[in-house]
Formats: C-alpha cells, sequence, structure tokens
C-alpha cells in the first residue's frame, strides 16, 4: 500500500502529475482543490463558503478540508492507496492527515515536492487563466496571494516531512513526461516499509 502527498506552489504541475501517477499505481486521486470546485459547482453548503475564500486565493479554513478527506477515507476502505494532491496545505492540516491514516492503518509514504521557480510559476499560472476558466487564475494579484501564502502557510510543511524522512525534492521543470519519469524514479525506490502502509 502507497500513500503519497504530491505537493508544491500553484502552478508547479500537481494536478497533471498526480493524474499520471494515479494512474500509474492504481491510486486514488485526492484533490481537495477539484472536490471544492465540484461542491461549488453543485451550490452545496461547503461551497458557497469555499466559493468567496478561494476567489481571493486564501485557504478555506482546515476543518472543512479535513472533513472532505475524512470523508474520501470512509467511501474507499479498500483501495490500494491514495494521493493527495492539494492537502495538507497547512500544519495541521499535516497532523489531521497523520491521525486519520493511522485510523485506517495507513501512513504517508512520501511527500513528493515539485519546485519551481516563482517566475516560471508566474508565467505558467497566466497562462492556464486563459484556458482553465478558474476564477483564481484569471487575476495576477490573486495569483501572487496564492503564492505568497503557499510560502507562508504550506511551505513549513517541507520541514515537517523532512524530519521524519519522507520529504522527496523534485525538479519541476522540463515535460511532463520529464518529470512523471523522475516521480516514478522515487517512488520505485521508496523503502518497502514506507509503501508497506
Ligand atoms: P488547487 O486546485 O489545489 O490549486 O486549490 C484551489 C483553491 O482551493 C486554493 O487556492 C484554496 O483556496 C482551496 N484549497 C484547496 N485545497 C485546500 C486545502 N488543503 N486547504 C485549504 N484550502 C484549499
Amino acid at each position: 500500500m502507497i500513500n503519497l502527498v504530491i505537493f508544491g506552489p500553484p502552478g508547479a504541475g500537481k494536478g497533471t502529475q498526480a493524474t499520471n501517477l494515479a494512474k500509474a499505481y492504481q491510486l486514488i486521486h485526492l484533490s481537495t482543490g477539484e472536490i471544492l470546485r465540484d461542491e461549488i459547482a453543485e451550490g452545496t453548503e461547503t461551497g458557497l463558503i469555499a466559493k468567496e475564500i478561494i476567489d481571493r486565493g486564501e485557504l478555506v479554513p482546515d476543518d472543512l478540508v479535513i472533513e472532505l478527506i475524512r470523508h474520501q477515507l470512509d467511501n474507499n476502505p479498500l483501495a490500494k492507496g491514495f494521493l493527495f494532491d492539494g492537502f495538507p496545505r497547512t500544519l495541521p492540516q499535516a497532523e489531521a492527515l497523520d491521525n486519520l491514516l493511522v485510523h485506517y492503518g495507513r501512513s504517508v509514504s512520501a511527500m513528493l515536492s515539485l519546485e519551481v521557480e516563482k517566475e516560471q510559476l508566474l508565467a505558467r499560472l497566466i497562462n492556464r487563466g486563459n484556458s482553465s476558466g478558474r476564477s483564481d487564475d484569471a487575476n495576477r494579484s490573486v495569483i501572487e496571494n496564492r503564492i505568497e501564502v503557499y510560502n507562508q502557510k504550506t511551505a513549513p510543511l517541507i520541514s515537517y516531512y523532512s524530519k521524519v524522512g519522507k520529504y522527496e525534492r523534485i525538479n519541476g521543470i522540463g515535460t511532463v513526461q520529464e518529470i512523471t519519469d523522475r516521480l516514478k524514479a522515487i517512488i520505485e525506490r521508496l523503502p518497502l516499509n514506507k509503501r508497506s502502509h
């Protein structure tokens, strides 16, 4: 069993790579951003709370996203493993994920961190804004705020996972295939004891 966190700033390519890895290793891909966008599209109560926060480029409350993940873990008891994309994004979320996984007899095998410079992120996100239809990709100051929020609240997770030897750094510049290959090379050499839960 293997449970991976794909990590990195907005625009690092997490979603694209998560899709490829989930397929390659038959993992359940859990993107909190996607789940929240679905909630917004369906007009649920969670969606209503999330929309205005997402449009400002801020983070939705920890409790709310932790509940979404708990729900997904509950609904997929037979999963071979999970690929968490865009979660955790804060220290309380990382701690909650560890506790939730213990409850299900699982653990995070590795945190795969896609590293891309800020200038490149801005260029990618502005470009994506022309086609993604995402309101939070459409405005440069919202994009800059998302990168700022990442630096302040999410980047500290690098030390959280490094302390337990689970932080894996990947150069996020290159073609989609090149980056998928780099990720797979790391997954293939994860120690068995880390892959076995
Ligand atoms: P993403 O698709 O991962 O870029 O997420 C889009 C937006 O959804 C983020 O900018 C946040 O506003 C919100 N979001 C997604 N995942 C989380 C999370 N784990 N914690 C808080 N907010 C989140």
